[in-house]
C-alpha cells in the first residue's frame, strides 16, 4: 500500500481476492479480518456464483444467503415457471424460499432442512450450511470444481484479484448456460427427470438470453 505522510490514518482500500483452489473470496487488503461486523473492511460476505462460476454473489443481509448470482437465480425461476414453482432447486438457503422450490415438492421431506448461518471463529468469519439433504455439500464441492475449471481454461491460477479472474472468464449466455448444466447436474441429478431440455444446450442458452437484465450484474 501506498502510504502518504498527511494520510497515515486514512482507511486501506479493499481489494477482492479469489482462491482459485478452493473458490474463496477474502479481502486482500484485511486478509483474516472477521466480517461483515468489522468496520475496518468495506467487503460484503460474499461467495462464487455455484453455476456459472463467474460472478460474484453478495450476502443479501446477515441470515440469507444465495447461491446462485442473479442471472443464474434467474434462469432457475424461468425453467421452474411452467411448474408453478418459485425456483427449479432451492439456492437461497432458506427454508422458506426453499419450499418453493419445485425440488421442494418433489422431495417433501427434505425441504424444510436447509439453514444457513454466519458466524465467528477467532478472527475468521464463518458461513455454515446445515440440512437434511447432500445438496449442500455437493453445492459446494461443485462450485470449487467449476471456479477451477474456469480458471484453467482462462489460464490463472493461485489467488488473484476478483477484478482479474473477471476480466479473463466474461460471461455470456453460452457460458451461463454450460455452467447452469454442470451444477444442475452436479448438485441435483433428479433434474434429468423432470426437465431433460436442461441437458439441450441450444435450449437452455435460448432461455438465457430471453431473461431481463440483471439490475445487480456485476
Ligand atoms: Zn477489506
Ligand atoms: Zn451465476
Amino acid at each position: 500500500m501506498v502510504s502518504l505522510p498527511d494520510h497515515d490514518d486514512a482507511p486501506a482500500a479493499c481489494v477482492r481476492v479469489v482462491d482459485l483452489d478452493d473458490a474463496g473470496l477474502a479481502c486482500g487488503t484485511h486478509p483474516g479480518t472477521p466480517r461483515p461486523w468489522a468496520r475496518v473492511c468495506d467487503l460484503p460476505v460474499a461467495s462464487v456464483c455455484a453455476s456459472c462460476a463467474r460472478r460474484v454473489v453478495p450476502i443479501r443481509h446477515r441470515f440469507s444467503w444465495s447461491f446462485l448470482c442473479g442471472t443464474c437465480s434467474a434462469l432457475d425461476r424461468a425453467i421452474a415457471a411452467p411448474y408453478g414453482a418459485a425456483a427449479l432447486t432451492p439456492h437461497h438457503g432458506q427454508a422458506d424460499e426453499d419450499r418453493g422450490a419445485l425440488w421442494a415438492r418433489l422431495f417433501p421431506d427434505r425441504a424444510p432442512g436447509t439453514r444457513v448461518s454466519i458466524g465467528r471463529d477467532g478472527d475468521v468469519h464463518t458461513q455454515t450450511i446445515a440440512g437434511t439433504d447432500a445438496w449442500h455439500a455437493r453445492l459446494g464441492a461443485h462450485r470449487t470444481a467449476a471456479v477451477a475449471a474456469v480458471a484453467t481454461a482462462a489460464g490463472l491460477a493461485g489467488t488473484v484479484e476478483w477484478t482479474r479472474f473477471a476480466a479473463a472468464a466474461p460471461t455470456s449466455p453460452e457460458a451461463t448456460a454450460a455452467g447452469y448444466l454442470a451444477y444442475v447436474t452436479a448438485v441435483h441429478p433428479w433434474v434429468d427427470s423432470v426437465e431433460p431440455r436442461v441437458a439441450d444446450l441450444a435450449w437452455l442458452t435460448a432461455v438465457v438470453e430471453r431473461l431481463p437484465a440483471d439490475p445487480l450484474e456485476r
